[in-house]
């Protein structure tokens, strides 16, 4: 079997992976079986750019890391990954800033990264890189003479080709993307966008799974990522989490509880969810001391300023609602700024009524899956999901929303107030069987699988526009 090196960003835990999100536990998983290699930046900073990886190696599994510096940080990371990517995949043309000064940052971290790891590759190893921090990744390590498998995951979604051509650096970028051997996206939708830019703006020829462009071949696919259903569902009914149920129980005196949790983003649709909470509350008095909203919101890029307005956005809304809805012993809405762990999460959304999950756009939203996997059977809460969740194609059984509908939410929260057990089931069952199917290590295992088939990788196979 093939080592198998994964490159990120940043570089996931190795151990003490209970903690640690599903993406990272399978990965690490993967790592153990292959002995493999977990490459990125450390997270910390230097104050001149390094020229060497540092190694650790545990138990048959090496993280390799290196430091960046502060401005390769603010024009890589900072810059054109959240401020011009971010936005613009995830459909925010107005958020996008296109500065120049960006893009060559960007290209500079992928080349020493490229630079890094080059020394440290075996010859048969199947190299998959992760996330739109690194799209031209490959393209730079196969100008140094790399031959290697390479295979790439988008964990974010990718936007419409009309929508794409507006970024200057468009063709540039797909062209390097076009170095990998193999793309996974998260759903058809976004496989369906690539392979129409390839097509048309490109030139490229479409044959079957294979995409030819540039002088390249890649196959694209999607495979829609799913969370360690089994041990999420285990841990929703541990001991701890009962405990911390019976904490929150007692604080909303049983009221029916709704939950959101999302990184404090502006992708998260997290404004539009409030108005749709105050919708329900104007529109159905009979919700009024019978509901709490509790959203869990942790800070994320701080450094970013779109994410300072949010923040400030949804401060002043939730002391609306809250100011004009409550009553001396009810709160309609808590809203909590602050990361709770992924066990205490467990057992919140097991206790609550109703999953409230309505980005404006999504990868695929993990939160989604998490929720339904943390139901007790017997007793199901409803999810409640928008439709531009990339998880949203997967889970038709749930009750799928239009965010930009304000009323047609709150309808959607009074209907699953009011659902009757026997429904709640059902829907719960066909959600449930779509999670175990369908979990993150058959996702680690689907992507390997692939890109372990894919023929040795040959520079010279020109397509069409060579
Ligand atoms: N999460 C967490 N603590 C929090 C908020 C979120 O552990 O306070 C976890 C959550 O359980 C999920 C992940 O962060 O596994 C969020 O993934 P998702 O795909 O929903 O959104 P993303 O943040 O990747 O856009």
């Amino acid at each position: 079997m093939s080592r198998l090196v994964v490159v990120s960003n940043r570089v996931g835990p190795l151990r003490g992976a209970a903690r640690a999100g599903g993406l990272a536990v399978a990965l690490a998983d993967a790592l153990q079986r292959r002995r493999g290699l977990w490459f990125g930046w450390s997270g910390e900073l230097a104050e001149s750019p390094a020229v060497r990886a540092r190694t650790q190696t545990t138990a048959g599994v090496t993280r390799a890391t290196l430091d960046l510096t502060q401005a390769e940080l603010d024009d890589y990371y900072n810059g054109f990954a959240n401020r011009c990517l971010w936005p613009l995949f995830h459909y925010r043309l107005d958020l996008a800033a296109f500065d120049r000064r960006f893009y060559d940052g960007y290209q500079r971290v992928n080349r020493r990264f490229a630079q890094t790891l080059a020394p440290l590759l075996h010859d048969d190893d199947l190299v998959w890189v992760h996330d739109y921090h690194l799209l031209p990744f490959a393209e730079t390590l196969r100008e140094m003479g790399a031959q290697q498998k390479l295979g790439f995951f988008l964990h974010i979604p990718f936007p419409v080709r009309e929508l794409l051509t507006a970024l200057p650096s468009a063709d540039r970028l797909v062209r390097a993307l076009m170095a990998y051997d193999l793309i996974g996206f998260q759903t058809e939708g976004d496989l369906q966008a690539f392979r129409d830019y390839v097509l048309r703006e490109a030139g490229g020829i479409i044959d079957g799974e294979t995409l030819r462009a540039y002088g390249r071949k890649v196959i694209a696919r999607a495979f829609p990522i799913g969370i360690d259903t089994a041990q999420f569902a285990q841990m929703a009914r541990s001991e701890d989490a009962r405990r911390d149920a019976e904490r929150l129980k007692a604080a909303i005196f049983n009221r029916a509880q709704i939950i959101g949790v999302d990184r404090l983003d502006y992708t998260k649709g997290l404004p539009e969810r409030f108005l749709a909470y105050q919708k329900l509350l104007e529109d159905y008095p009979d919700a009024h001391g019978q509901v709490s909203f509790l959203q869990i919101a942790p800070t994320s890029r701080g450094d970013v300023p779109e994410y300072v307005h949010i923040r400030e956005e949804l401060e002043t809304l939730a002391g609306h609602i809250n100011g004009r809805f409550a009553q001396f012993d009810w709160t309609p809405l808590r809203y909590i700024n602050r990361a709770i762990t992924r066990r205490q999460l467990a057992g919140l959304y097991r206790m609550s009524h109703i999953g409230f999950v309505t980005p404006l756009r999504d990868g695929m939203n993990l939160v989604a899956k998490e929720y339904v996997a943390a139901q007790d059977p017997v007793d199901p809460g409803v999810l409640v999901l928008s439709r531009f969740a990339g998880c949203a194609r997967q889970m038709t059984a749930a009750l799928i929303v239009n965010p930009y509908d304000v009323a047609g939410v709150a309808e959607a929260l009074q209907t699953a107030r009011h659902m009757a057990v026997e429904e709640r089931r059902e829907r719960h069952a066909e959600l449930m069987r779509g999670l175990i199917e369908n979990d993150v290590s058959r996702w680690c295992d689907d992507f390997l699988g692939v890109l372990d088939r894919v023929g040795p990788h040959a520079p010279g196979d020109a397509g069409p526009s060579a």
